[in-house]
């Protein structure tokens, strides 16, 4: 599915010297996804002068009202945010959000005009006890929009997010054809069209691998997309 797609996440990381890597990012490439956090939104979009593609790490399922401390996606899009995360494993954790919460964002979202990566993936318990197309299956059923516009689904086993541990490249693909299914079932022929990232310590040297699997269209990166260098040997490794 031609380039893979590189997308940075830097969860609750990043002060305004941080700015230095996007320069650093957008100097380098124009073909990356960055998430900062939402007070680097709009600095991190001048910074990058349209060579990157700046975006949320999450959203409010509504566009605006009495929500203290949230953020709409109009509010993304107005910092000049492209895109947004919803459904991330730690949201899904952090703050109960349910498949019905992530679903509700992705649309809002999309109205919004923002792309929108939608995240699953499984517990170790759950990989243990033989469930992951279950879970993963519910959650896609349960969290994407209605349409396969703009969308974008991450398969981010969550024992594998920060641990520096990963699927085996078969599983990978095996997860990865397994929502690919899920996708043409439920949009049909522009299910295959869906790009699925692969997440979970995504590294300059495990990223060739892990990418060169079927149905992987890239990468969501967390820790190893904070510095310009990181990312980039990542990128480069996939490509
Ligand atoms: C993530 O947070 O989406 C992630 C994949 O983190 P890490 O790359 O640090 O495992």
């Amino acid at each position: 599915m031609g380039n893979a797609l590189i997308v940075g996440n830097w969860k609750m990381n990043g002060l305004s010297a941080a700015l230095g890597e996007i320069a650093a990012m957008a100097a380098a490439r124009d073909d990356l996804w960055v998430a900062p956090p939402f007070t680097l939104i709009a600095s991190a979009v001048t910074t990058a002068q349209s060579r990157l593609r700046i975006g949320g790490q999450d959203c409010h399922a509504k566009l605006s009202g009495a929500h203290t401390g949230c953020v709409s996606a109009t509010m993304l899009v107005d910092a000049g945010a492209g895109f947004v995360i919803v459904g991330h494993s730690e949201r899904r954790s952090d703050n109960g959000e349910s498949d019905a919460d992530v679903r509700a964002k992705a649309m809002v979202a999309r109205a919004a005009g923002l792309d929108v990566i939608v995240c699953v993936g499984e517990t170790e318990a759950q990989r243990d006890a033989g469930n992951v197309e279950a879970v993963v299956g519910k959650q896609l059923a349960g969290s994407l929009p209605d349409a396969v516009d703009g969308l974008v689904v991450a398969y981010e086993p969550v024992w594998a997010i920060g641990t520096g541990r990963t699927p085996t490249p078969d599983d990978v693909a095996a997860v990865h054809g397994f929502i690919r299914a899920q996708l043409v079932t439920r949009f049909g022929a522009a299910g295959q069209g869906v790009r699925i990232l692969y997440g979970g310590s995504v590294k300059p040297e495990n990223a060739a691998l892990l990418l060169g699997q079927p149905n992987v269209g890239g990468a969501l990166v967390g820790g190893a997309s904070l510095t310009a260098a990181s990312l980039l040997a990542i990128a480069a490794a996939a490509s």
